[in-house]
């Protein structure tokens, strides 16, 4: 259920920005994709940092400041242009998203799913030779971050490795899964490794149901 527009205001530079804000969503009808995502038609997409329109610095969303609602803003600020929405940093943006933000693993991560983004939306077109590239070094980047301790990093690790087409890699790590709950995951994955897929592929859903 959605909430009022507000305007939030970007801050180094104040130039305002206008978010959607929710009451409450759900995940019915979510899809559940081979690199972790979970993409459902009433659950918001919302960046946590964006890039500011006219500053170009980066700011998290949590950091800037509310200043009101959208309906308000032309009585207190009537000189200034209406705002547009925020929108996530592009692929191209996350190689400088990368100096700045410490969580290397976190930002490495979210430029995984962005990449991964114009696949799931049928945009492979927009898919450049230097995007190619800097795809291919942050998974090689991601390959190092992974805690294998950790099952569902395992399964992130074993994809990243199917991604680069180190199909044996991705075989040795799944093969370290024995957690009876993941077999079916770990199934579909061996299945899309003897097709020779390295493509992002979708694993569960829709699933009907809340959770
Ligand atoms: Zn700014």
């Amino acid at each position: 259920m959605l909430g009022p527009n507000m305007i939030i205001a970007c801050p180094h530079c104040g130039f305002p920005a206008k978010i959607r804000t929710y009451f409450s969503w759900n995940t019915l009808g979510a899809v559940f994709w081979s690199d972790g995502k979970q993409v459902a038609p009433m659950k918001p997409e919302i960046p946590a940092f964006v890039f500011c329109r006219k500053c170009n610095n980066l700011y998290w969303i949590k950091d800037a400041k509310e200043i009101c609602e959208e309906k308000n803003f032309k009585s207190f600020y009537s000189h200034l242009e209406e705002p547009r929405y925020i929108e996530f940093p592009s692929f191209m943006q996350f190689p400088m998203a990368l100096e700045i933000i410490e969580n290397k693993k976190y930002v490495r991560i979210e430029m995984l799913y962005c990449f991964n983004n114009l696949i799931r939306k049928k945009k492979e077109s927009e898919i450049t030779p230097d995007m190619q590239k800097i795809h291919e070094a942050n998974l090689y980047a991601l390959i190092d971050l992974f805690d294998e301790n950790n099952e569902n990093e395992l399964i992130m690790k074993a994809e990243v490795y199917r991604n680069l087409g180190l199909f044996e890699k991705s075989i040795t790590l799944l093969e370290k899964l024995n957690n009876p709950k993941l077999s079916l995951i770990k199934e579909k994955f061996l299945t899309e490794i003897k097709r020779n897929n390295k493509k992002l592929f979708k694993l569960f859903g829709p699933v009907y149901g809340y959770r």
